[in-house]
């Protein structure tokens, strides 16, 4: 272990202080949405429940179902068999961790009880009860649960592609292990070379926001820790005129970030890159702007997959109308024109989520209200927007941000400070979130 890493170690005093929070930790961030009716025990039915989507929303929904439910037929469709934690993208994209830690196998945590499918949803035909599949197979529901995450749209920005990752300066944490450890060549490279960095956000909801920062954090920290710094300079180049939804946190950042001598480029929403030419373009108020860079972190913009956007799930007018999110209500996460169609996870036209933290929060309420819905009686499970985002700072420390639709922090751990930068966060993000999100698979906490 390098001096830089010392600080890194658990002291004994940590480990009792880790001990001590370790089953708040192991059940997972924001135990604050708790389904007001629980059912102690199964309800016998003979409903069939389709899922789509067996990501972390789908396998948590499957388990829960299948639990909750005596004699239901539940099928959840997905042709991906490998799982991926997310979460853990920004530490592979960053040096710090390697790509076999966050890759997982879906089956694991598939309940016996429930049959795979292993297709993709092609059209969702609510109307008719009825999605369709990529091999034509038209499957009738009596309830939907749409767990689909969600599509990141690289064409979005002219000239970028995916097999662009990984060269050419160009780097982009979205969303598997390939595409973060090819954006770790490049960031190894960049804070050993130093030159112009520039790491933007897209437009509109995405997933993780706290992710294009944390990268932006960790490459400036490398960059010191390799005493390269002098030599790179760092633009943050928002869409708007915000860096993070919740106000302290938005705050924060905008005093950490001048403190770092990473500048911030208002109103840049990414529009085009010239990956020959190394050369971004902007469109700003003022019109085009053309910046030349060393390394570029793309982060494209987001919507609902295409076969969910498609269809008439989506919302179709007002804020969330452009994404093409799904139509719930944000309380019970019910459809708010199908009322046998829940929704959970990145797909769904909330004010807040796109976390696993939110997944966590969400899918009790959406399994709940879905089992109260077959046994006919009131919905009374309530999502009351919670989301958190261990903020990583640098390597080694970081804020646990954790807030509501209100945007109210709401901290799980009332002795760290939300609002100052800590060696918890960092521990939970490194050593004990993992642990929980696929206790969380399981649909058990
Ligand atoms: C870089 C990065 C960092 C992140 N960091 C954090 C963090 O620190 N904390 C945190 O809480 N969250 C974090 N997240 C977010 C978190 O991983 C997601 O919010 C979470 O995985 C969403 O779960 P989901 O089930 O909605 O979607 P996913 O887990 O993406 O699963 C969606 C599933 O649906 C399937 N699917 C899609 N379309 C179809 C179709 N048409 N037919 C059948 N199946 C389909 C897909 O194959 C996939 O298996 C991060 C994400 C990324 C990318």
């Amino acid at each position: 272990m390098n001096q830089q890493d010392k600080h890194l170690e658990i002291s004994p005093s940590r480990r009792k202080l880790l001990q001590a929070t370790g089953l708040a930790a192991a059940v997972g961030l924001g135990g604050s949405v708790v389904p007001t009716q629980s059912h102690a025990r199964k309800l016998k039915t003979n409903a069939k429940i389709v899922i789509v989507g067996a990501g972390a929303a789908g396998l948590d929904a499957a388990n829960r179902l299948s639990r909750g439910l005596d004699g239901a037929q539940i099928i959840i469709i997905d042709s991906r068999t490998e799982h991926i934690y997310q979460p853990g993208l920004t530490l592979v994209a960053t040096g710090i961790w390697k790509t076999t830690k966050v890759r997982d196998k879906n089956a694991r945590y598939m309940p016996n009880d429930v049959k795979w499918l292993k297709k993709r949803v092609v059209a969702f035909e609510p109307s008719s009860n009825s999605v369709m599949t990529d091999d034509g197979q038209r499957i009738i529901y009596d309830y939907l649960m749409v767990t689909t995450g969600l599509q990141v749209n690289y064409s979005d920005i002219e000239g970028m592609s995916t097999d662009l990752i990984g060269k050419l300066g160009i780097g982009c944490v979205y969303d598997n292990p390939d595409h973060a450890s090819r954006t770790w060549q490049m960031i190894d490279q960049y804070t050993d070379q130093g030159g112009v960095g520039i790491f933007t956000r897209a437009q509109g909801p995405v997933k993780c926001a706290g992710a294009p920062l944390k990268v932006t954090m960790l490459t400036e920290d490398l960059l010191r820790r390799k005493g390269h710094r002098d030599s790179a300079s760092m633009m943050y180049t928002p869409p708007a005129k915000g860096l993070f939804s919740q106000p302290d946190i938005n705050a924060f950042l905008k005093e950490e970030f001048p403190s770092r001598d990473i500048a911030i480029q208002w109103d840049h929403p990414l529009v085009g890159i010239e990956p020959e030419l190394k050369r971004a373009t902007f469109k700003t108020p003022s019109g085009e702007r053309r910046i030349d860079y060393d390394f570029i972190h793309v982060v494209p913009p987001m919507q609902a997959p295409d076969p969910l956007a498609d269809s008439d799930l989506a919302w179709q007018e007002g804020p969330f109308a452009s994404g093409h999110w799904m139509e719930v209500d944000k309380l019970t996460l019910q459809h708010r024109r199908y009322p046998n169609v829940f929704g959970s996870g990145d797909c769904v036209g909330t004010p807040i989520g796109k976390t696993a933290a939110s997944v966590k929060a969400q899918v009790p309420v959406a399994t709940a209200n879905l089992i109260s819905a077959i046994a006919d009686e009131p919905l009374s499970a309530r999502y009351n927007g919670y989301t958190s985002c261990p903020l990583i700072t640098r390597k080694g420390q970081g804020i646990l941000v954790e807030f509501d639709y209100d945007l109210n922090m709401i901290p799980s751990f009332p002795f760290i400070s939300p609002y100052e930068q800590h060696w918890f966060p960092w521990m939970l993000k490194d050593r004990m979130l993992h642990a929980a999100y696929n206790a969380m698979l399981r649909g058990r906490v």
